[in-house]
């Protein structure tokens, strides 16, 4: 094993400390373009060429593999799909684990399991390197405004120093455990996510069937004491038919999947699971709302339309 760096030993992170950023999907792209416009050096790879540019401007810092990228920057953030793309980004011939990383400090705020989060962890600490679990809760909105919440997990002296870094994208920025606890966390944060999503599916269809307006339902949820953000987010989505996504169906499947795949099991999150699998065919690539299309399909099938409520 190569020596450790004294972490404690070392100053936290300012905007001079200059950043590897991996990763320009829904969520990279505007989260590395906030820790630019807040002033940090940050240079990007992405798998597929072309997206540097094209959405953070052609004076962007490009780096032509993950091995090059984090011998050049002391944090690398990676912002990917899912596991697998985390076991190449890492292990591939020229992916990060293959350049000298000692005392580099690498952290994976993509939503994925615990088990990969601890095998990279152990990995990486072979070399000499930190690894921290840091995934968030928000979607594009937030990532543009820097108002994320990321739930962290690893060594505390290394969730320390980059603090100050994570700060810059969240409104709130806490360590929950050890490696892999951010991750639970976040499975536990996104089994609500797909179980509300669902719940706000079928209310709205129920009330359908009943002949009571959307909006006039949705108006009286927002006016509740279950009103909420992300409820009106995706009320108004499902007003203006507009499935356009800022998360992605398939994103909930593959972490209701990893939810289930846990010792404790949640029943309502395997009933979502089964519904989102069903509907990823067809509106994987659509937004976690469009959920009720699959929903009302089902209804079509089983029902026959009811008559609006007259008194
Ligand atoms: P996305 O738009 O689908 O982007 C995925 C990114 O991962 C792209 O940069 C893609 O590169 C890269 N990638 C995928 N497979 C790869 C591989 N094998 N090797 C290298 N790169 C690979 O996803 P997103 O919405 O930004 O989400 C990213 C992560 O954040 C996910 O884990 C998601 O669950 C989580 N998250 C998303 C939201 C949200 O609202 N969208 C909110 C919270 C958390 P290419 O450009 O080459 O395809």
């Amino acid at each position: 094993m190569k020596n450790l760096v004294d972490f404690k030993k070392l100053i936290t992170m300012s905007t001079k400390t200059t950043i590897g950023w991996i990763g320009l999907g829904r969520m990279g792209i505007p989260m590395s373009k906030r820790l630019m416009n807040e002033g940090f050096r940050v240079m990007v790879y992405n798998r597929t060429k072309g997206k540097e540019a094209a959405f953070l401007g052609k004076t962007v810092s490009v780096s032509s593999s993950p091995a090059d990228l984090i011998t050049q920057n002391e944090v690398v953030i990676v912002m990917v799909s899912d596991d697998r793309a985390i076991q190449e980004i890492f292990t591939r011939k020229d992916g990060l684990l293959s350049a000298e990383v000692s005392g580099r400090i690498i952290i994976n705020m993509s939503t994925v399991s615990p088990d990969i989060s601890k095998k990279m962890a152990t990995l990486c600490l072979r070399q000499g390197s930190q690894y921290l679990d840091a995934p968030v809760a928000g979607s594009v909105k937030q990532a543009e405004t820097g108002t994320l919440v990321v739930m962290a997990g690893g060594e505390e002296a290394a969730f320390q120093r980059v603090k100050p870094i994570l700060e810059h994208l969240s409104k709130l920025v806490l360590r929950v455990g050890g490696t892999g606890a951010g991750n639970n966390a976040k499975l536990a944060v996104n089994t609500l996510l797909g179980i509300m999503s669902q719940g706000l599916a079928e209310v709205v269809l129920f009330a359908q069937q009943k002949g009571i307006e959307t909006e006039d339902l949705l108006n009286i949820i927002g006016n509740s004491a279950m009103g909420n953000v992300y409820l009106k987010i995706k009320g108004d989505a499902i007003l203006s038919d507009n499935f356009q996504p800022a998360f992605a169906l398939k994103h909930i499947v593959k972490d209701l999947h990893l939810a289930s795949q846990s010792v404790l099991k949640s029943p309502l999150g395997e009933t979502a699971l089964k519904t989102f699998q069903e509907a990823e065919g067809e509106f994987g690539e659509e937004d976690i709302i469009a959920v009720i299309k699959q929903l009302e399909k089902e209804q079509i099938h089983s029902v026959v339309t009811a008559q609006p409520v007259r008194v």
